[in-house]
């Protein structure tokens, strides 16, 4: 009956909760398992910083993603700019960087988990446009998310992207606690 389940993921602790039981299915029927990520263009450098590690990006990558922000800072003061707390987004190369990381990690785990078809698929743009995009694409018979994710709003039962494709979703999708 399930032969393609996707699971999308941030990176974050629910998600990681998302392809267990995501992979737990996938081992159990022999469906094979989509993992997509979508870039984080608005995530902070701090947040991205958590998720990966300079051993784990590399230290060229690991480098830019902790100088881009104050350059850009400085740039802004050097032309007497109004520089707050704008939040800008960090360079493609270390979005591309941390994806690589986050989907090496859940493979990783699928693969302990005793999943012998995994892909991984790598999206840009609105997140949980991407994820209803890739599930129509790989023809998934479900769709597992996080209930939450990296966001920091703690008192929300759901985060904006599960809502938006548990809502927008043709598959069937569960929302992971
Ligand atoms: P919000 O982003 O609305 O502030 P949040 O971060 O807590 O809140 P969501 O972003 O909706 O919550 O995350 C819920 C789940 O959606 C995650 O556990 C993950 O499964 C999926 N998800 C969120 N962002 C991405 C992403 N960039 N790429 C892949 N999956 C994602
Ligand atoms: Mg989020």
């Amino acid at each position: 009956m399930l032969q393609t389940i996707l699971v999308a993921t941030d990176g974050s602790d629910h998600a990681r909760k998302a392809v267990r039981l995501a992979s737990d299915l996938c081992a159990k029927y022999e469906a094979r398992l989509v993992l997509v990520h979508v870039l984080m263009n608005h995530a902070s450098s701090a947040t991205l910083t958590k998720l990966a590690s300079q051993r784990a990006l590399g230290k060229r990558l690991w480098d830019r993603l902790n100088s881009y922000e104050s350059e850009i800072y400085e740039a802004m003061a050097g032309a007497d700019a109004a520089a707050g707390f704008v939040p800008i987004p960090a360079p493609r190369e270390v979005l591309e960087g941390v994806a690589k990381v986050v989907l090496e990690r859940a493979e990783a785990q699928a693969a302990k988990a005793g999943v012998a078809r995994i892909d991984t698929r790598v999206a840009g743009g609105d997140p949980a446009d991407a994820i209803l995009d890739a599930a129509k694409t790989e023809k998934a018979d479900m769709i597992v998310l996080g209930s939450r994710g990296l966001g920091d709003l703690k008192g929300l039962f759901l985060g904006s992207v599960s809502h938006k494709v548990a809502a927008q979703s043709e598959a069937t999708c569960v929302t992971v606690k």
